[in-house]
């Protein structure tokens, strides 16, 4: 397995919990190491962007609000498959069909508020991590 790095956001509901640290422990205790990290609030616009692959869903515009809502945490994990991985760690997308142990599980709050989002192909991985990171940022 090959080492990948990918791109992780700690949302709104977790910021506004506390819960920055906890979630960073999941992280680091499953193998992914924390290799780029910062606060910022995203605007609207910016969360939309980020999000453009879910325009059409009906949930796209509360997305964008709620991403939107208070200061995130972006960042950069890596390890031997980070990609699935993290998303192993993180849990269905719904905290009522996540698995015991995982992130969404213990902290999401609804399928919207859920706390953690991850990259979910190599090809997305990348895009991602160049839209809030730049090379320079990236200190393995
Ligand atoms: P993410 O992309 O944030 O890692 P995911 O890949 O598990 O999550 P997606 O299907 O890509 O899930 O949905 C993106 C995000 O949109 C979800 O994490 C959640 O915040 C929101 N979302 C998805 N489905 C719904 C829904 N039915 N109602 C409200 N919000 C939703
Ligand atoms: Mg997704």
């Amino acid at each position: 397995m090959a080492v990948e790095r990918t791109l992780s956001i700690i949302k709104p509901d977790a910021t506004n919990r506390n819960l920055t640290g906890k979630i960073n422990a999941k992280f680091e205790e499953a193998g992914l190491r924390i290799v780029a990290q910062k606060r910022i609030h995203l605007t609207k616009a910016q969360a939309g962007v980020f999000y453009a692959v879910h325009k059409e869903r009906p949930f796209y515009d509360e997305l964008c609000e709620f991403m939107a809502s208070a200061p995130v945490v972006v960042q950069v994990l890596e390890g031997e498959g980070a990609i699935a991985k993290n998303r192993d760690v993180m849990g269905a997308t719904n905290p009522a069909d996540a698995a015991p142990g995982t992130i969404r599980a213990e902290f999401a709050e609804s399928v919207g508020e859920n706390s953690v989002h991850g990259s979910d192909a190599p090809e997305t991985a990348a895009v991602e991590i160049a839209y809030f990171f730049s090379g320079l940022e990236l200190v393995g």
